[in-house]
């Protein structure tokens, strides 16, 4: 069988010149040769998230990089405004809660988005909320929220818009400072073609000024000792160095592309996996779809984690069930990151059509 190929929303398939410098010799962190490499990655970072502002890397999967926002820009008596449409924003929201915060909990049914003037009532009606929590890619529906023009509500405010592009990193256009966002997550593992266990977040001047009047503790997540570590291309802890000079690696594959590139790439192959799934006949369950992936609903009779298992077992291609009351429901084609191709999307099809026939789908399905 070929090797894998994960069609998953994180993790997502390592390219081998990424893989390769996970393997290299280890090297001490407190050196000139590895202070070069954070020069670097801290500088590339800033053109992937399209940022002046600085980009603080975590040891963490990206929930680390969602709690540690809440706990250094915000305090306990704060008022948070969450619009969660998915299993993501629910998880940013209880975050909030989780600290004993006034978080007032916006919903919309799961496949749906909030539009930006949603936003901006939600906003009128809470006007002493100190911050929004929004998702820019919804990983559990394959939502995308319109984050630019919900910032035209925020960015002359003092509310920190912070947004979790986690999954949409990479995938859909985001644009932190031409857009104003105070705060951006991301996460390793997703459209940034790395293994597992780096978080992201980016502040502006807005978020940074917010760190000096947050009162939750914090010892190793905190903000203002990363900031100060980063002006001297150091960290306040041991880094994850065989991450980041990984990271180096897929920041360079990143740029070499130009994100504009990597955006349309991504257009384009998730209008080509949506094209071939409306052929069949299946409807898709994003009503604003990132192009990150793809959630198609399944006709009624067939369970989605039997075609996924099928196409595991027999094809060696790896996509994801539903989450939560989803599950069983639809299955989650993702085509973020390196598998973002049209060869691979084409792959990960012919594996979804054999298993939809094995599965019981009446159809005619044929590749
Ligand atoms: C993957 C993901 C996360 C973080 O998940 P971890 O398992 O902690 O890395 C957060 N938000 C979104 C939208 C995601 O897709």
């Amino acid at each position: 069988m070929k090797e894998s190929l994960l069609l998953t929303p994180g993790p997502t398939n390592v390219p081998k010149r990424i893989l390769d410098k996970t393997a290299l010799p280890m090297i001490h962190h407190r050196t000139k040769e590895f202070q070069a490499v954070l020069e670097r990655v801290n500088a590339n970072l800033q053109k992937v998230f399209l940022t002046r502002h600085p980009v603080m890397t975590f040891a963490a999967s990206g929930t680390g990089a969602m709690e540690a926002s809440i706990t250094n820009l915000l305090c306990q008596s704060d008022t948070v405004l969450s619009f969660s449409a998915g299993k993501w924003g629910e998880r940013y929201r209880d975050i909030a809660k989780s600290y004993g915060m006034d978080v007032k909990s916006l919903e919309k049914p799961y496949g749906e988005a909030f539009t930006p003037q949603e936003v901006e009532r939600g906003l009128a009606e809470n006007p002493k909320a100190k911050a929004i929590l929004i998702t820019h890619c919804e990983t559990s529906t394959a939502v995308t929220h319109p984050i630019e023009a919900i910032a035209k509500f925020t960015r002359d405010k003092p509310v920190l818009l912070m947004v979790d592009a986690i999954s949409g990193l990479a995938c859909d256009p985001l644009r932190m400072d031409d857009w104003g966002v105070d705060v951006v997550l991301a996460g390793s593992q997703k459209g940034l073609m790395l293994p597992p266990g780096l978080a992201y977040v980016a502040v502006n001047d807005k978020a940074q000024a917010a760190i000096a009047g947050s009162q939750l503790p914090k010892y190793y997540f905190d903000f203002a000792e990363t900031l100060k570590a980063m002006k001297k291309n150091d960290t306040p802890f041991t880094p994850a160095v065989s991450l980041i000079r990984a990271m180096d690696e897929a920041l360079a594959m990143l740029l070499e592309e130009g994100m504009e590139n990597v955006w349309k790439r991504h257009a384009q192959v998730a209008d080509f996996v949506k094209k071939k799934m409306q052929s069949l006949g299946l409807k898709l369950f994003s009503k604003a779809p990132s192009n990150g992936l793809t959630a198609i609903i399944m006709p009624d009779g067939i369970d989605s984690g039997n075609a996924i298992k099928v196409m595991r077992d027999g094809h060696g291609v790896v996509m994801a069930d539903g989450q939560g009351e989803l599950k069983g429901k639809i299955v989650r084609f993702a085509h973020m990151g390196a598998a973002c191709t049209l060869p691979d999307a084409q792959r990960g099809f012919d594996a979804f059509c054999d298993a939809m026939n094995k599965t019981g789908f009446k159809a005619p399905v044929h590749a």
